[in-house]
């Protein structure tokens, strides 16, 4: 399984800088909101570890058991999980739109594949939009950063990673949109591709000639975004699903082909077995 999100992506600023002092009642409910207000924008992310509780009692400026009553209240309401000896982290809450059932059933029928880019080609679009629109000179350097990692696994050839960070640009564009039901509905299409439930996806890396197309098609998308040319990265994203759409198609088929031919070597060497065995029998 491919995670989501890699550690390299994350802000270049320093955890104490993601938790502000809080200004007015220093009460447990004041940290609460503002820790649920950094999940809810993607600032904090799922296994993301919060620093200890005395420098989070210092970076919120209340006191120990203010704070320790706000982080109860988040755990127990599953938002915030404590590992044994291992701190507190953020709860795998988010991007849950699908349950595992209803992914069961995704992977396992063709036409909810179709379903999803249908439905991924305009969320996507609006998102590169939004991002276009939206997007501040912090997003812009976060997704600067990523196309440099994904133009570098292109170069070393390592189609895994290449997909992986794939996600990861999309998940980015999501961010730069600036809107949050967009970007807990994209997570929860990528966690599908994350998880695996699209097989043909990585056989459709493998297609010759197809990594290259899906680079230039994220460098379109980026210089739109970049460029902050709305229409133009909303094109570009819709294309790129389109594009998508088409290779996973030609990978299943050739994998299909794949398994044909594999049969009949299969079959050839054994039938030639057969007949040998025969011939001996009769002598
Ligand atoms: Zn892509």
């Amino acid at each position: 399984m491919v995670p989501v999100e890699s550690v390299e992506t994350r802000a270049v600023a320093t955890l104490s800088e993601v938790f502000s002092r809080i200004e007015h009642s220093r009460t447990a409910d004041e940290v609460v909101q503002q820790i649920e207000g950094l999940i809810l924008e993607g600032v904090l992310r799922v296994g993301d570890r919060l620093p200890g509780e005395r420098e989070l009692a210092q970076d919120f400026d209340v006191s120990r058991p203010i704070l320790r009553n706000a982080l109860k209240n988040l755990e127990g309401r599953g938002l915030l999980v404590t590992r044994p000896g291992g701190g507190t982290h953020v709860a795998d809450v988010i991007g849950q739109v699908f349950a595992p059932p209803v992914m069961d059933l995704i992977a396992a029928h063709p036409k909810a594949a179709a379903d999803y880019l249908e439905y991924r080609r305009e969320v996507e679009g609006i998102a590169a939009e939004y991002a276009a629109r939206r997007a501040t000179r912090d997003d812009l350097a976060l997704l600067d950063r990523i196309m440099a990692r994904m133009e570098a696994s292109h170069e070393s050839a390592n189609p895994q990673e290449e997909a992986a960070i794939d996600v990861e640009f999309h998940a980015t564009i999501g961010e730069c949109a600036h809107n949050i039901i967009l970007l807990h509905t994209l997570r929860s299409c990528y966690r599908l591709l994350s998880d695996g439930v699209f097989r043909h996806r990585l056989l459709a890396f493998e297609l010759p000639g197809v990594r290259e197309e899906l680079l230039s098609q994220h460098r379109a998308i980026h210089a739109a975004v970049a460029d902050r040319d709305a229409a133009r990265a909303r094109q570009a994203a819709m294309d790129h699903i389109t594009y998508v759409e088409r290779s996973m198609h030609e990978a299943e088929r050739t994998g299909d082909w794949q398994r044909v031919s594999r049969l009949r070597l299969i079959q050839r060497i054994d039938g030639a077995r057969r007949g040998a065995d025969r011939q001996q029998r009769q002598q």
